[in-house]
């Protein structure tokens, strides 16, 4: 009865909302007679859908939550806030996938960015360029998934080169950060394939940039964590799509021989011959969690869990670590050819005799594999829980201390739920031009780790533990002197982001003073909590 009242309700409170919305409390009245004004909400059920994120570790309503026809409502929206006596937060909000409140503007607007790509009667969103007198790209919106990036691309025989592991985020999202994923180590982040983008600044202007034009605002948003601009468009290169994917984990007991064979497999030489993974990755699983943890995974089943299980016993290792590599084809490509192929890779790698785990799926499938994992989680109620994480990036010159310190030793007997990833990069392929940071890498020649400790907590206490596991972690990086820096990152203090971005931190301010001299835009990273 209460379920039919609380939507009966709803009901009401949305019908009221048809237009023009209620006035927030908060928010200036005029804005509520602006052209965008009709869409605009102020009902709870609006505001409460964005209120928090994947993470759940953060909650806070904004006061109205606008869902964009055009980027232009998007500028008249920030001009307006901008131009008024009492400025109110914005914040641009993709899928919402971050995990500390990053998309949220309590006091403020939150931008569903999603509305901009509804509605049939507009013009697409995502279009292929694939004509014979330049490399092919895709122009997409910034609210797209890069799943439905993908979709579109296909049909032409052509992809973006640079994949996130869950591909159902936004572009906008995933290049306000960096996007890295297994292809990285050859393309760069994302943020490296990208060609031009549309920005509408925190003074509500709509520009156009590139690496020649308005270059120091097409730098800075690429990875620039919302701070300058919200991206409404982005072009982004594409490649001759693969048919198929020869899919391997390779299991490690040893971090060095792990790491060493991670570090040929993404080397410049070996990324230009013909036999090499088009992707790599590479996970860590703690003990006890195979002694303890599930039973089966998308990936494994109940005996090649057994097997791993009792080659930690038997190894007396922490951790068993995993390479995962994958190899694109051609459908007309033999499978012999393939098995070749990977074989002459695998002769050159040391992983435990007999431990391949190895499996044949479309591009799609490869490209979309945590779908399944999400769907799984979903049916027992594991998906949408608090997600404590913690993703570091870590030169290559300290990963050995990092796993002995933190994989060796402060989780050495934790059988936290979640997933561990860790793989190398080339800092070689990131443009240092752009916001987003690496660690330093001194004598590494050039290579630094992403490790990402992606926990789901299923009560108050797994977060505290969760949290207080996270913070000894970083509390370890700073006495041991391991330089690392935050992906996704979260600081809680200026000083904090002062220090993250080391010696981009004046030209960052520079920027904000150039581009968002209110400090509008995305306020959830508490980056600039004042005007600049
Ligand atoms: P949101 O969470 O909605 O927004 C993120 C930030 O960007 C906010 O500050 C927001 O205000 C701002 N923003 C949103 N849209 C725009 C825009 N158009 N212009 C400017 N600013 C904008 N990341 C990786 O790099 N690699 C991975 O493999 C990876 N895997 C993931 C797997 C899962 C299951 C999840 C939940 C996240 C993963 N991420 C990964 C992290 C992900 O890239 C970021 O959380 C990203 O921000 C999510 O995109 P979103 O569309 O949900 O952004």
């Amino acid at each position: 009865l209460s379920a039919l009242l609380a939507s009966f309700l709803s009901l009401v409170a949305g019908a009221g909302q048809l237009r023009p919305p209620l006035p927030a409390a908060c928010l200036p009245r005029d804005l509520f007679g602006q052209g965008f004004a009709p869409r605009l909400r102020t009902d709870r059920n609006s505001t409460a859908r964005v209120s928090t994120d994947f993470g759940q570790m953060v909650t806070a309503a904004p006061e109205a939550v606008l869902h964009p026809a055009s980027p232009g409502d998007v500028a008249a929206l920030i001009r307006f806030s901008a131009s008024s006596p009492a400025p109110f937060p914005v914040a641009p909000r993709g899928q919402g996938h971050s995990w500390r409140g990053q998309a949220l503007a309590p006091g403020g607007v939150v931008v569903d960015m999603r509305a901009l790509g509804r509605g049939r009667h507009r013009a697409p969103r995502i279009n292929v360029s694939s004509s014979a007198d330049e490399p092919p790209y895709v122009d997409a919106g910034g609210e797209q998934l890069w799943a439905d990036v993908l979709r579109a691309t296909l049909p032409h025989g052509l992809a973006p080169r640079v994949w996130t592991d869950y591909i159902r985020l936004t572009v906008g999202g995933t290049l306000s950060n960096a996007g890295i994923g297994g292809q990285a180590f050859r393309h760069g982040p994302q943020i490296a394939n990208v060609d031009e983008l549309d920005v509408v600044t925190g003074t509500g202007e709509m520009m156009t940039c590139s690496k020649n034009k308005n270059s120091d605002l097409f730098f800075g948003a690429l990875g620039g964590l919302g701070q300058f601009g919200v991206i409404t468009r982005a072009r982004i290169r594409l490649e001759r799509a693969p048919k198929r994917v020869r899919w391997v984990r390779l299991a490690y007991t040893d971090v060095v021989a792990f790491t060493k064979d991670q570090e040929l497999l993404i080397s410049d030489n070996q990324a230009s011959e013909v036999v090499a993974f088009d992707y790599v990755e590479g996970q860590v699983q703690l003990k006890q969690s195979l002694v303890k943890g599930p039973k089966s995974t998308p990936f494994f089943s109940a005996a090649d869990l057994s097997r791993l299980a009792k080659l930690a016993s038997m190894s007396g290792s922490a951790a068993i670590y995993y390479i995962e590599g994958a190899m694109y084809y051609a459908e007309d490509d033999t499978a012999t050819f393939v098995d070749q192929k990977m074989e002459a890779l695998l002769e050159q790698l040391s992983f435990e005799p007999g431990f391949v785990f190895t499996k044949d799926v479309t591009y799609v499938q490869f490209l979309d594999r945590v779908r399944e994992e999400e769907r799984e989680l979903q049916s027992v109620g594991a998906w949408e829980v608090p997600h404590p994480w913690l993703n570091l990036f870590v030169s290559r010159s300290r990963i050995v201390d990092f796993d002995n310190g933190v994989f060796k030793a402060l989780l050495k007997d934790a059988n936290p739920a979640g997933i561990i990833l860790m793989y190398p990069m080339n800092k070689g392929k990131w443009d240092d031009r752009m916001t987003a940071v690496t660690p330093t890498t001194g004598e590494d020649d050039g290579v630094f780790y992403a490790v990402s400790l992606l926990w789901s907590a299923f009560s108050p206490e797994d977060v505290h533990r969760l949290e207080r596991q996270n913070k000894a972690v970083l509390e370890f990086c700073v006495q041991e002197g391991i330089g690392c820096k935050q992906y996704l990152a979260h600081h809680t203090s200026q000083e904090g982001w002062q220090q993250h971005f080391g010696a981009k931190w004046s030209r960052i301010a520079e920027l904000k003073a150039k581009y968002d001299p209110q400090a509008l835009l995305s306020p959830g990273h508490r980056i600039f909590p004042k005007p600049v």
